[in-house]
């Protein structure tokens, strides 16, 4: 890896961060605060939230094996990912590599920084190439986007190929395990002490049940972390969201049971879908959806939205011609997904619209 300083932006590295009042005195005895201009009637939300959420840091941390001085906090996983951007890539001078297909937020903020997106195309079982990434990386690239388990495709990244991006590639490695709960692969996580240039991301939307709060997590070094905590907004993370999370941690054994009960549909989910007659691939995941190829996409898409059913259709992503993304439900909403296709593919209308041709 390159020394921290020479791959952080200029303007970054030189930046005073702002300081605010909460950040400047964050002792808790003190009995008057008079300091932050804020409304000493409590609302109950008139005090600004502490902007290091160290409160949280420390009891994710403890669930998460990971110390709190190496854990960000943001809105979504989102925020850690324009982060990135903003702390390490020079507009219109640098440069990021990053798998294809995978999530599309890292090319939107690619986009939004101004900053060249080069995607190298997996291979057909949707498998990383150490050699092939690092070929498409130069002296101007500053990240790395890796994603495991990988969206949409599902399956995991090979552990020794993103092991070997991480010793080989100079600059910062990002590996987003927004599904890792949902896989057994071992979290790189635990490895951040052997790889200073490595970034994890994490995120409360998809296992722990929490979308619509935007609770987000980065782990990765210190030196890191603080670059990341002299850019962020100051309170990134409001105090309700802190509230809820602290709540939500404090019994995890809901989500725990959420999450086995869609591990155990998953497969149930997935060959009820590799009979029909219009499959031709269901491919093995590790996540909490799964890619399948039809013979017309977009048709089974519109069948099932008339049928009050939404899937992701993926047809347009590179390697996933004719896919649908589906995401696996409860018991009850993967029967009546099942239910709808079955009726489709047994003859009525999925043959009505095999002759018909259109
Ligand atoms: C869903 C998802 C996220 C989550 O983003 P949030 O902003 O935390 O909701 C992150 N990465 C990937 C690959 C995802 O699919």
């Amino acid at each position: 890896m390159k020394p921290l300083d020479e791959l952080t932006r200029p303007n970054i590295r030189t930046l005073a961060p702002y300081s605010s009042a909460r950040n400047e005195y964050s002792g808790r005895q003190a009995r008057v605060f008079l300091d932050a201009n804020e409304s000493p009637y409590n609302n109950p939300y008139n005090r600004y939230p502490d902007p290091l959420q160290q409160e949280l840091k420390e009891v994710i941390g403890k669930v998460k094996g990971v110390a709190p001085s190496q854990i960000f906090l943001g809105n979504g996983s989102d925020e850690a990912i324009d982060l990135l951007y903003r702390c390490f890539a020079e507009p219109r001078v640098d440069n990021v590599v990053a798998i294809e297909p995978t999530y599309g937020m890292y090319k939107v903020c690619a986009g939004i920084n101004d900053v060249a997106y080069r995607p190298v195309l997996l291979d057909a079982d949707f498998q990383l190439s150490a050699e092939a990434l690092l070929s498409a990386c130069d002296e101007r690239t500053k990240l790395v986007w890796l994603c495991s388990p990988n969206n949409p495709t599902g399956n995991n990244l090979d552990a020794a190929e993103m092991e070997k991006v991480l010793r080989l590639f100079q600059g910062i490695v990002v590996i987003d395990e927004a599904y890792a709960e949902f896989s057994a692969q071992r979290s790189f996580r635990y490895r951040l002490d052997e790889f200073p240039n490595l970034v994890v991301l994490s995120t409360f939307s998809k296992a722990w049940a929490s979308a619509g709060v935007r609770l987000g997590m980065a782990f990765a070094s210190e030196a890191i972390i603080s670059i990341f905590n002299k850019v962020k907004y100051p309170y990134n993370v409001n105090q309700l969201t802190q509230e809820y999370a602290l709540h939500h941690l404090s019994d995890m054994t809901q989500t725990e049971n959420w999450t086995s009960v869609l591990l155990e549909q998953r497969p149930k989910l997935m060959e009820a879908v590799e009979r029909l007659p219009f499959c031709q691939k269901v491919f093995p995941t590790d996540a909490n959806f799964f890619l399948v190829r039809v013979d017309d996409a977009q048709s089974v898409y519109e069948y099932l939205v008339g049928e009050g059913i939404i899937v992701r259709n993926r047809s347009r992503v590179a390697l996933c011609q004719n896919c649908l993304r589906i995401t696996v439900g409860t018991p009850e909403e993967n029967e009546e997904l099942i239910k709808a296709l079955e009726e489709w593919g047994d003859g009525g209308k999925y043959a009505a619209h095999t002759t018909s041709g259109s």
